[in-house]
């Protein structure tokens, strides 16, 4: 009886309880962000074999050697982008398809790019089964962006670049901004990078993290990963 489906529910929705005090606790202040994390079945966008460590506040393996993004890094990244209800978003490295879901259930109109295929496709399944199917998937070099859709209020790298390319912060709208992993292929500083006009953008550095490289054109060569 103790396994039956009516007692695991219950247990998952206390465990993100208890991951939404622990991100409160590490400063996780816009309470739509938070919500959105307390409404987003994370166990349901990791391996099934690793669901019971689905609410610990670390990045997990999914499929094409790639990770499910920490929880902490999910809040601090939608937390900077500041996103409002309506706005169009663009996220470069779909995954799991965690953070597109957290960036939905926001409000987001949101456009996410993947360069692996079966992730894609796996991340579809997982975004319908939560009644978040209007996600729009794309199997593509993200780097480049997604032109015929910008431009974006905003754009989430989940990917760690060696730069910000260019053509990406061009498809920011004027006062849009992006969020990006920027430095070598372990660890990288991350930026909110704001176009503050036609012709000039600013960046703050919102402090250190560990992504997988982003792999693309105007990202790294395709090597090890
Ligand atoms: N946002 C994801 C985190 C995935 S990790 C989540 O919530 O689960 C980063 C992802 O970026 C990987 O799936 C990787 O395959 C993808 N990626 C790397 N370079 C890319 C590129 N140029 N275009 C699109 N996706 C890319």
């Amino acid at each position: 009886m103790l396994s039956s489906p009516s007692f695991a529910k219950p247990l998952f929705e206390d465990r993100r309880r208890a991951l939404v005090d622990h991100l409160r606790g590490r400063g996780i202040t816009d309470e739509r962000v938070l919500h959105a994390i307390a409404t987003v079945p994370r166990e349901l966008f990791v391996p099934a074999a690793m669901r019971d460590k689905a609410y610990e506040d670390t990045a997990l393996p999914i499929d094409e050697r790639q990770t499910i993004s920490q929880p902490y890094t999910v809040a601090a990244m939608t937390q900077a982008l500041d996103v409002v209800p309506g706005q169009r978003i663009l996220e470069i490295g779909t995954g799991s398809g965690y953070q597109a879901a957290v960036l939905a259930v926001l409000g987001a109109v949101v456009y996410s790019v993947e360069r692996h295929h079966r992730l894609s496709q796996q991340a579809r399944q997982t975004l319908e089964s939560v009644g978040l199917g209007t996600v729009h998937l794309r199997v593509a070099d993200g780097t480049i962006g997604w032109s015929s859709e910008a431009p974006f209020h905003g754009i989430v790298v989940t990917a760690g670049a060696p730069d910000v390319p260019e053509v990406l912060a061009r498809q920011l709208t004027i006062g849009g901004r992006m969020i990006i992993p920027v430095g070598d292929r372990n660890e990288q500083q991350m930026y909110c990078v704001v176009r503050t006009s036609d012709e000039s953008w600013r960046a703050d550095d919102l402090g250190a993290f560990k992504f997988v490289p982003l792999i693309g054109r105007e990202g790294w060569e395709d090597g090890i990963r």
